[in-house]
């Protein structure tokens, strides 16, 4: 979703032209990353199908990845002189064990260890989203979601090409992990995905083609692999290009219960929306403006919300789903995920958009949000064309 960074936000669009102009560094990455075996093809049971638009997948390297990056930051915030000690992020702690009952052995604990300093050494001030050698790793490890081992000592299309030690650190880690948190990770995961996947399956061709046809453009022709991770970054979701993922947080509070059908496409939207963020560029120029670095997003967040939200609350006010909200709770459900439960509807049939829960427009976008109100939401209602509607928006900048 990229919320926290509303303020510094510098855009996936970016990332694609910084990665369009390092080509030839890339394929130097990709040709060291890749190795010789491509992706074992995901098993059944990690991909929830067949539903359309989306393939969701909860894959254990991608898990651990996060895992391992989040604690090595949450350690080095703890560490860094000034930093609260107490708050969410500020106290040490060892994450491997979900409850503070699990002892690990010296042996788990010592390979658990140098995983987390591996990645303090090399990951922890990277950024998940922009930098490219983690987007590279990130999709690495997706692709060898099938595999036990990821240096094909067993199972020679298991070789992932990855460096040497950083294959030793995940598969040294991979049993502690497997053991203690894994299982309650894959579970969180697979709720979320099982809460979702109706809303998928139901609305999901629809809600493609309505903004394949506001930002004018093509829906992917290809299902877009989301992969469900545990944790993810500090936004809760984010988005990489050239191929197009995204990563969603299971456990993260802001991806749940029907916020969760608007978080998939609003990532999604990243990589269809280029058009939107060309054609403000395109009027800014013509106009001697600067260009506004976020309004592309704030218009994703708020295009996503007012598409998603009729849809939400039709779904909420229906009879079978007041009927299923109020069986709920003698239900014997064992999800794990956080959030408000079961029900995969508010009470209140009246959806909020994420953007307008969580505050983004009091960070710095209000102007933005008075902006997609006056000018383009009478595109979304067919009152105006897409080029009148941010000719008009760029023109009351
Ligand atoms: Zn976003």
């Amino acid at each position: 979703m990229c919320a926290s960074a509303v303020g510094d936000t510098i855009g996936h669009f970016t990332m694609r032209r910084i990665i369009t102009r390092r080509l030839p560094i890339l394929f130097l990455v990709v040709d060291l990353l890749l190795g010789p075996a491509i992706a074992a093809a995901p098993q059944v049971d990690v991909t929830y199908g067949p539903l359309p638009v989306f393939e969701l997948h909860s894959g254990f390297w991608i898990n651990l990845h996060h895992r391992l990056y989040e604690e090595a930051r949450q350690r080095r915030n703890a560490d860094s002189p000034g930093t609260p000690k107490s708050g969410k992020t500020g106290k040490p702690t060892l994450q491997i064990a979900p409850d503070s009952k699990i002892v690990l052995s010296s042996s788990e604990q010592h390979a658990w260890e140098n995983a987390i300093s591996y990645y303090a050494a090399n990951y922890v001030n990277k950024d998940l989203l922009f930098n490219t050698e983690l987007l590279l790793l990130k999709n690495q490890l997706g692709d060898f979601e099938t595999c036990d081992e990821l240096s094909g000592g067993k199972k020679k299309s298991c070789d992932a090409g990855l460096p040497a030690n950083l294959t030793q650190i995940l598969e040294g880690a991979a049993p502690v992990y497997r053991a203690h948190r894994w299982p309650a990770d894959d579970r969180a995961n697979r709720a979320w995905i099982k809460r979702v996947a109706p809303l998928v399956r139901e609305q999901g061709v629809g809600l493609s083609h309505r903004l394949a046809d506001i930002y004018q453009t093509r829906w992917p022709a290809e299902k877009i692999r989301v992969d469900v991770s545990a944790v993810a970054n500090a936004a809760g979701a984010y988005t990489t290009l050239d191929p197009l993922r995204v990563t969603i947080a299971s456990t993260d509070p802001r991806n749940q219960g029907a916020s969760a059908l608007e978080v998939l496409f609003h990532e999604a939207s990243h990589g269809i929306a280029e058009p939107v963020e060309q054609a403000i560029a395109r009027e800014c120029r013509q106009r001697d403006k600067p260009i506004p670095r976020d309004l592309w997003h704030a218009l994703i967040f708020y295009t996503t919300g007012e598409v998603i939200k009729p849809v939400m609350e039709e779904e909420a006010d229906a009879p079978e789903n007041s009927a299923a909200q109020n069986g709920a709770k003698a239900g014997s459900s064992s999800s794990i995920g956080a959030g408000e439960g079961n029900s995969r509807y508010p009470q209140d049939s009246e959806y909020t958009p994420y953007a307008k829960r969580e505050g983004l427009y009091q960070r710095g976008w209000e102007n933005y949000l008075s902006l997609l109100t006056r000018y383009w939401q009478p595109y979304l209602n067919g009152r105006t064309t897409f080029d009148d509607a941010i000719a008009h928006m760029v023109s009351a900048l």
